[in-house]
């Protein structure tokens, strides 16, 4: 019999959730009450600090075949407002990144029907050489539909793409990880089992990723136990997610914009769960640009503690009419003044000074238990750390 009370006494002594215990908080009222056992486990991992990025999304081209109802960016082939950066587009945004102490881009784009491998090599090593900058990039969807257009399997496809300089991997394209809502809501688009296939490939060549997830649409609330579940089943065997990263979905524009938007409650409940119930992650980010900058500084008491990126560049969401971007300024008054510390980090959690230098290398021990190579940094931080040693 699952009550609050047997769950406060699990969290209290660090036992491990079960999904009817997740789905029981899921549906609990007492909002204040989750919040506090999401800020217990959140405890254990981390102490005032807050974290948040300073990158850039670049989305490469809007061109896409894949048509999900829920998103409001994309164009087909052929549209008059489709477009495909040229390298030198996507160099001089990665300059500017740079000049503002940006540490990273996150490359993320639609499913073109020319980007086979080749044009992510190329892309990928150019920027390597003309703008040297960790590239946080392509979702499990993107680097499938690669794999279809290159007729190549994913093991050869994410060899290559490291090989040119893919760092690490967004968890884009998560949404809910059970079958029956990505059939209703993007049919075409991968799977549940291929998306988290890509993911443990990646974490088995080395490779970094996030995990996502989009909720408030038409999935369940045994779906969302269910999405929680798959990733922690993964994490379990890889260690390979630095973060858990949820948001709600942005109606306007789609498909689907009938569906009312999730508002405050429903957020933060849903994302202390995953912290109570994703014991094996180590960092949760509050979604600002989805709720706004006050209720993401609330979720810090939530279970949260990561800002997430100051975004110089954003398309996707702002596509959904939702213009919620903060600067370094406003994320760090958010987060001092909900009683934390603000640091900036890189993708790896390690801390970074203002230039993007890295001060603080972050040590993840999950991971590094499980990989021989350990806590390999691509090879620009490497050499910065090398240099900063003497
Ligand atoms: S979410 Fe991605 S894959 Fe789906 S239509 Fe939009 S750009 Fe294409």
């Amino acid at each position: 019999m699952t009550d609050f009370a047997s769950i406060a006494d699990k969290v209290a002594d660090g036992t491990r959730l079960s999904e009817d215990d997740a789905l029981f908080l899921l549906r609990h009222k007492d909002l204040v009450a989750i919040g506090q056992l999401a800020d217990t486990v959140r405890r254990r991992h981390h102490d005032d600090e807050v974290t948040y990025i300073v990158d850039r999304n670049i989305n490469y081209t809007n061109v896409c075949v894949t048509l999900c109802r829920f998103c409001a960016f994309y164009r087909r082939p052929g549209d008059a407002e489709g477009y495909d950066h040229p390298l030198e587009v996507v160099l001089e945004k990665i300059r500017e990144t740079k000049a503002l102490g940006g540490v990273q881009i996150l490359l993320q784009g639609g499913h073109h029907p020319e980007y086979g491998i080749e044009r992510y090599e190329a892309l990928f090593s150019g920027i390597k050489r003309g703008e040297p900058i960790h590239i946080h990039g392509l979702s499990p969807s993107e680097i499938l539909h690669c794999c279809h257009v290159s007729k190549l399997p994913l093991p050869e496809v994410l060899q290559r793409m490291r090989a040119a300089g893919l760092d690490s991997i967004p968890g884009g394209g998560g949404e809910i990880l059970v079958d029956r809502v990505r059939k209703l809501i993007s049919p075409l688009k991968t799977m549940s089992d291929e998306w988290l296939g890509v993911m443990e490939e990646a974490h088995r060549q080395g490779l970094r990723t996030t995990a996502t997830m989009m909720f408030g649409h038409v999935e369940t609330m045994e779906e969302r136990v269910e999405h929680m579940r798959r990733v922690r089943e993964v994490q379990d065997r890889t260690a390979g997610f630095t973060a858990f990263i949820s948001w709600t979905f942005q109606a306007p524009n789609t498909e689907m914009a009938e569906i009312p938007m999730v508002g405050g409650f429903d957020y933060l409940r849903t994302a202390a769960v995953s912290r109570i119930y994703l014991d094996n992650i180590e960092n949760f980010q509050a979604s600002f640009v989805t709720q706004g900058i006050d209720v993401a500084g609330l979720a810090l008491h939530y279970g949260m503690n990561d800002m997430g990126s100051v975004m110089i560049e954003e398309n996707v969401v702002s596509s959904a009419n939702c213009e919620c971007l903060a600067n370094i300024e406003q994320l760090e008054q958010a987060i001092t003044s909900a009683g934390f510390t603000a640091r900036r980090r890189n993708m790896f959690y390690d801390r970074v000074d203002g230039t993007g230098r890295v001060v603080d290398r972050h040590h993840d021990d999950a991971w590094n238990d499980k990989n021989p190579e350990g806590d390999v940094r691509p090879a620009h931080i490497e050499d910065a750390l090398a240099q900063a040693a003497g």
